[in-house]
């Protein structure tokens, strides 16, 4: 034995010696104790980086352990191969996207076996040959065929020099985070798959997780973001028309005074005139960092208390969430709040926390007896507030319902709409549909003609 280790020599010799036996080649054994170990597939970038050694030696020994242990071990590996990256480098190389992918695979399928990994390379899959996406196609068929794939027509984000839709998290300060072009707004045809038919499905399954942390727990059900309100209609007071708005905050619908509606609203086309104006909301829409409105000139009737409230054309009422319209009630709302003081527009304070009713010499609560309708505006100025109250609290200036608790009032007041014929109590859920059309070419083909 040579007293010092060579792996120049050793390991090329070893790994030879292994590829010829196919050491790694898992073959079926049903009389074995089965083992799957998978790592996540890389994508094919160009070279291993030391996260991947990191990463795949971690998978390599427990491979190798439960080889050791008896088991019969299936360890494949495969290419994550489709992506922009890909279709960039061949813009800037002037070489088809696939002759880049398959070199870069080469190449790093030596590096990965230079490491001496046990893969059973007879397996390796390659997300971007037609033998592996045919069943990506499969499945969108199969979805397609159940009414789960559909196209619709909707706004996106839209680098022009990517010629690429992004996500939101994929635009950094207006710009496209990987060119630092201006992001447009673009109405695009688009595949979507209709996960939000399983909104119910997924937030029960989160019951279910076991063991897992509850901040990742809670971030899942917030994110289908489930929640019970009222749908309730708005007239219009010169046009025979109304807007439907959905709130989950109807114990909040005496202080709506005023109106936002989706550049993309049905109404748009009747209630806009000013069409320049609307191509600048338009232009911003869905950006939550700067909140934009244009006047209608037209004002709808609050069904509560049949006072008129203007009615502006917003950025941020997104056409995908409730029925896109919403009521406006700044003085519980810290964007409607931003939006009012922008535009000037009255504030009114309906909710008053618990705690500072205590202080009041008033009536106590209980047995059924209301404080009168108007004892807050005394002590409570809403042109003094400075910023949205969004809790809960006791409802006051809300006519018939003032004195009753948030929670209570939601339910009282859900009843007096759909009794008087003025809405509905719905369930609504903020899981959108999942856009899955990318408008390039290193991808998997959406097989519709
Ligand atoms: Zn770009």
């Amino acid at each position: 034995m040579e007293e010092r280790y060579n792996p120049q020599k050793v390991e090329p010799k070893w790994h030879r010696y292994w590829e010829e036996r196919k050491l790694y080649k898992t073959e079926l054994k049903p009389s074995d104790k089965k083992f799957y170990c998978l790592e996540m597939f890389p994508y094919p970038s160009g070279k291993i980086h030391m996260g991947h050694v990191r990463n795949y030696a971690i998978g390599d020994v427990i491979a190798r352990y439960k080889k050791m242990r008896g088991y019969n071990v299936l360890h494949p590996m495969g290419w994550d191969a489709f992506g922009l990256p890909a279709e960039n480098a061949a813009i800037e190389h002037g070489v088809h996207p696939s002759e880049w992918t398959y070199d870069n695979i080469d190449y790093m399928k030596k590096q990965l076996n230079r490491m001496g990994l046990s893969y059973d390379w007879d397996r390796e899959i390659n997300t971007c040959s037609p033998e592996y996406y045919k069943w990506n196609q499969w499945f969108f068929i199969k979805m397609f065929e159940r009414g789960l794939a559909y196209r619709k027509s909707s706004y996106v984000n839209w680098c022009p020099s990517c010629v690429t839709v992004l996500a939101n998290e994929q635009v950094i300060d207006e710009r496209c985070w990987r060119c630092d072009s201006v992001v447009i707004q673009k109405e695009l045809e688009q595949w979507f798959l209709k996960i939000t038919d399983y909104a119910e499905e997924l937030l029960q399954a989160c019951d279910e997780l076991k063991g897992w942390p509850e901040k990742v727990v809670t971030m899942q059900r917030n994110w289908i973001g489930k929640s019970i309100g009222v749908e309730a209609d708005f007239k219009i007071e010169d046009i025979e028309e109304k807007i439907r708005i959905f709130t989950t905050r109807q114990d909040t619908l005496f202080g709506a005074t005023f109106m936002c509606i989706a550049p993309a609203h049905p109404l748009v086309g009747k209630l806009v005139s000013d069409k320049d104006g609307l191509e600048r909301i338009r232009a911003r829409y869905g950006r939550m960092d700067e909140k934009l409105g244009l006047f209608t000139g037209h004002y709808a009737i609050n069904p509560m208390n049949d006072e008129r409230i203007p009615i502006y054309v917003a950025n941020l009422v997104l056409m995908e969430y409730g029925t896109g319209a919403i009521m406006s009630v700044p003085a519980h709302d810290q964007r409607d709040f931003d939006f009012a003081k922008k535009y000037g527009l009255p504030i009114r304070v309906v909710i008053v926390p618990e705690e500072s009713t205590r202080s009041l010499t008033l009536p106590p609560r209980g047995g059924g007896q209301r404080w009168g309708g108007d004892f807050q505006l005394r002590t409570y100025n809403s042109s003094l507030i400075e910023e949205a109250y969004e809790g809960e609290g006791i409802l006051v200036n809300s006519g018939q319902f003032s004195g009753l608790r948030s929670d209570i009032a939601r339910q009282k007041i859900a009843k007096f709409i759909e009794e008087n014929g003025l809405g509905k109590s719905v369930v609504n859920y903020k899981l959108r549909d999942w856009g899955i059309s990318r408008q390039r070419y290193w991808g998997t083909p959406i097989p519709v003609v």
